[in-house]
C-alpha cells in the first residue's frame, strides 16, 4: 500500500468532463502546466531572487483557499495535468497541503519548487508527501558556507539537506528535483555541486542561469557570470552528474558544448502561470501564458549565422547590453 493510501484510502480520481477540449497554442503547443503562487512570504532573501519585486509588491494581498481551489478546479477542466506550486516559499501557506490535496482528487501531477522549509519537519513531510510526486529543492553550493551566503540565511543548507535527505527516506519513489543558480559567487563550487546532487539522490538536476529578475535584476554585473567562465564551468559536468539527468536553463546552447542537447530550451513545456498582476482594472489573480521558453532572452546578430537559433533562445537582454557576447559561436550548417 501506498503511503497516500496509508493516509487516506484509495484516491478518488475526478476526471475531466470528456467535452473538454486541450488547450492550444498558437502554434500547436498543449497547455498541459498550471504554475500557482500560493504565497508572496519567504523566510530567505536569496540574493539572486526573481520573485522578490513581486513578493514586495503583492504580500499584502492574500491569497485566500478560495481563489487556489477555483483556479485548480478550472485549469483541470481545462486538461491541465499537472501544477506546480510555487511562492515565495509553498509550503508556508496555511493552503498547501489542502492545494496538493485538491489537486491529486482532480487527477493531477503535483510539485513543488521550495527551499524545504517545512518539509525538513517530519511530522509535516508525513502529511505532504503522499500528495506530492514531486519537488524542485533550491540548493545553490555543495556546502552551508556557499550555499547560505547565495540564500541569505545561515541554516539554510542544513535545513534543505534535511528535507531532501526526509523525503527520500519517506518515499523512495519520490521525484528528488533539484534546481542550482549560478552566479559569479558560486560558479566556481559547480561540479561539487553537481557531485553533492548526485550523492543526495537526486533524479534530475538543473543548472540555472542568474535571470536579469527581482533582486538578480538589482544586481545583475555583480551576480551575472562571464560567458568565458559559464562555459568552463560547465564542461565535465556530464562526468560529474553520471546517469542524474542534466539541464541548463536560461544559457546559450553554443556555450554548453557537448551539453548542448541539454538546454532546458528543447526540454520545455508551455504554462499558464496565475499570480497576483497589476493590470488596467487594478491588481488581479490573473493568468499569464508562456508558449516558449524565450522570457527576457533575446538573439545577438551573430546568432543569425547559426543553424540552432529557431531551439536556442539565446541570451538574456540584460547579458547582451551590459557584457560581451563575443563567446557565442553559431553552430555551423553541416549539410555544406
Ligand atoms: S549563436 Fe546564438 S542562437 Fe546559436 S547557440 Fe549561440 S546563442 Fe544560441
Amino acid at each position: 500500500m501506498s503511503l497516500r493510501e496509508r493516509a487516506s484510502g484509495p484516491l478518488p480520481v475526478v476526471a475531466p468532463p470528456s467535452t473538454v477540449r486541450p488547450w492550444v497554442g498558437p502554434e500547436g503547443q498543449v497547455m498541459r502546466r498550471l504554475e500557482l503562487h500560493l504565497t508572496y512570504h519567504c523566510p530567505e532573501r536569496c540574493l539572486f531572487c526573481s520573485e522578490e519585486h513581486r513578493m514586495v509588491g503583492f504580500s499584502r494581498f492574500p491569497v485566500t483557499w478560495g481563489r487556489v481551489a477555483t483556479v485548480l478546479r478550472t485549469h483541470a477542466e481545462r486538461g491541465v495535468g499537472a501544477v506546480h506550486l510555487t511562492g515565495g516559499e509553498p509550503t508556508i501557506s496555511p493552503h498547501f497541503l489542502k492545494a496538493c490535496m485538491l489537486a491529486k482528487k482532480l487527477g493531477m501531477r503535483t510539485s513543488i519548487g521550495t527551499i524545504g522549509t517545512m518539509l525538513s519537519r517530519a511530522d509535516f513531510a508525513e502529511k505532504a508527501l503522499p500528495w506530492l510526486d514531486e519537488a524542485l529543492f533550491s540548493v545553490h553550493g555543495p556546502c552551508a558556507e556557499v550555499h547560505d551566503r547565495m540564500a541569505g540565511r545561515q541554516g539554510s543548507f542544513q535545513q534543505i539537506i534535511a528535507a531532501m535527505t526526509l523525503a527520500r527516506r519517506l518515499r523512495p519513489d519520490f521525484g528528488l528535483f533539484m534546481n542550482t543558480v549560478v552566479t559569479r559567487h558560486n560558479v566556481a563550487h559547480l561540479g561539487a555541486t553537481v557531485r553533492l546532487a548526485r550523492r543526495l539522490g537526486v533524479q534530475l538536476l538543473v543548472v540555472s542561469n542568474t535571470t536579469p529578475e527581482g533582486a538578480a535584476s538589482d544586481r545583475y554585473e555583480e551576480l551575472a557570470v562571464p560567458l568565458d567562465v559559464l562555459r568552463d564551468a560547465v564542461s565535465g559536468l556530464g562526468d560529474d552528474a553520471g546517469e542524474m539527468t542534466l539541464r541548463f536553463f536560461g544559457m546559450p546552447m553554443c556555450i554548453l558544448g557537448d551539453l548542448a542537447a541539454r538546454s532546458n530550451d528543447v526540454h520545455w513545456d508551455p504554462r499558464v502561470t496565475v499570480e497576483w498582476m497589476r493590470s488596467e482594472q487594478g491588481v488581479v489573480y490573473g493568468e499569464a501564458y508562456s508558449w516558449t521558453p524565450n522570457r527576457r532572452r533575446c538573439h545577438t546578430p551573430i546568432c543569425a549565422q547559426c543553424t540552432r537559433s529557431a531551439l536556442c533562445q539565446g541570451v538574456y537582454d540584460r547579458f547582451a547590453e551590459l557584457f560581451d557576447t563575443s563567446l557565442l559561436q553559431p553552430f555551423p550548417d553541416s549539410s555544406r
